[in-house]
């Protein structure tokens, strides 16, 4: 419930994924804040311990678990705390639609759509780092925004970067933007060592610390084709104006180039707290908890273009772009199926990227074209996507046995 005593600069905070590598550095920027933040609801899938925690370190109100298995794990360890405690997805939903300032949407893929769009419809503004939603049904959810009168935020390090150095007067006054891309483990592999890839190297990322769908998503440089879609949505520019270059130092996370010639760019030690606390403290500016960057010790920047032909993956999203939201949404769907079955390992690293173009090969051979005009189109689209995939999987694995069998 809203507290009425609180000051009238609180921001009241709900956190959904609270438990995940976003929750925590957010968590970080929370507790720093003092009095500044109040957190209303935390959830999690299903680590009711981990979110207990949570919810007790940041004075929540309500922590929800999506998985009803959970639910009396979370009420032991919540007993005589007074915070609410409740599970599965419906009463996620509903507690995603409380009343807040601000909402972290940190949940990680297709999950996230519908309490996102919840808080959203509730009037919250939306702290972003769910790129999924906008991948999945970016045109439903900038509209459903828009007409909600709520701000999206950009969370991802390179769109909070754009966010931060673009001059919203003027949109026609940028040329283009670049979104920086580390390169991931791969980037010097060759392709025959990169065949061989486990997932343990997979989600080895050189310079950020992030959870395991979106490390592997970076490996395979999809999660810069993902951006380039999210870009494409919160920044309203064209496919072609969304560059992408490769900066292995992960400093410089985003830049606009304006017409006049000038290119402004943010700079920031890779530590994610950064575009959290500012998004959360947004429009002010404050200090918040986070690695300090030394240029000089940092010495030099470079970027080069990626290999596409190393990284299929970002051709692949970009064709998905241009097809439509039909597409994205499939891209996306398939991506987390052909994800899970790596880290599973049921297909190999270099065969994560066939299984989505197969499955939106056949989406679009079975007459898929439209994006999806509802929450309830996109999550449709989505069950197919991942059923696409799945049997692409299963022919990927059925062919992977009989070779070994021969
Ligand atoms: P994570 O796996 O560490 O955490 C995910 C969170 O979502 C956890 O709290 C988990 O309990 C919850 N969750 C997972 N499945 C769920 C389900 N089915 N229903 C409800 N809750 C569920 O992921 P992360 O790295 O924190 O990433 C979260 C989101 O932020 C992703 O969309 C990712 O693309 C985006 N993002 C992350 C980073 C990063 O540095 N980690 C950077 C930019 C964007
Ligand atoms: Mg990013």
């Amino acid at each position: 419930m809203v507290n009425e005593d609180l000051p009238p600069t609180t921001k009241r905070i709900s956190i959904l994924g609270a438990t995940g590598s976003i929750g925590k550095s957010a968590s970080d920027v929370i507790l720093a804040g003092g009095e500044a933040f109040s957190v209303e609801v935390v959830t999690a899938d299903r680590n009711a311990v981990a979110l207990a925690e949570t919810a007790r370190a940041l004075g929540a109100n309500c922590a929800v678990v999506a998985d009803p298995a959970a639910e009396p794990a979370l009420a032991e360890a919540l007993a005589g705390s007074g915070i609410e405690a409740s599970a599965g997805r419906e009463a996620l939903i509903e507690a995603a639609a409380r009343p807040v300032d601000i909402t972290l949407a940190a949940i990680v893929g297709a999950a996230g759509l519908a309490p996102t769009l919840a808080a959203i419809e509730a009037g919250s503004d939306i702290a972003l780092a769910n790129k999924e939603c906008l991948v999945s049904a970016g045109a439903l959810f900038v509209a459903a925004a828009e007409k909600a009168g709520v701000k999206l935020l950009p969370v991802d390090s390179e769109h909070n970067a754009i966010f931060q150095v673009l001059d919203s007067r003027d949109p026609n006054s940028v040329e283009k933007i670049v979104l920086t891309a580390s390169g991931g483990p791969f980037r010097t592999w060759s392709l025959e060592d990169m065949a061989r890839a486990t997932p343990k190297d997979a989600v080895a990322h050189p310079n950020w610390s992030m959870g395991q769908k979106i490390s592997v998503d970076s490996s395979t440089l999809l999660n810069k084709g993902l951006e380039v879609i999210e870009a494409h949505y919160l920044f309203d520019l064209a496919p072609d104006q969304i560059e992408v270059l490769v900066h292995p130092q992960s400093i410089v996370h985003g830049l606009v180039a304006y017409r006049d010639g000038s290119v402004l760019a943010q700079m920031s030690a890779p530590d994610m707290r950064v575009p959290i606390a500012n998004c959360l403290w947004w429009p002010e500016r404050k200090s918040a908890p986070h690695k300090s960057l030394d240029i000089a010790e940092v010495a030099s920047l470079t970027f080069e273009r990626p290999d596409t032909e190393r990284f299929p993956a970002l051709t692949l999203a970009r064709d998905a772009l241009e097809r439509g939201g039909f597409a994205t949404n499939i891209l996306n769907a398939a991506n987390e199926i052909a994800v899970e079955a790596f880290l599973n390992s049921q297909i190999g690293y270099l065969e994560i990227v066939p299984v989505i173009a197969e499955a939106l090969g056949r989406a679009e051979s079975a007459g898929f074209r439209a994006a999806p005009e509802s929450l309830g189109d996109a999550l449709v689209m989505d069950d197919e996507g991942r059923r696409l995939a799945r049997e692409a999987v299963t022919s990927r694995s059925g062919r992977q046995s009989t070779a070994g069998a021969g």
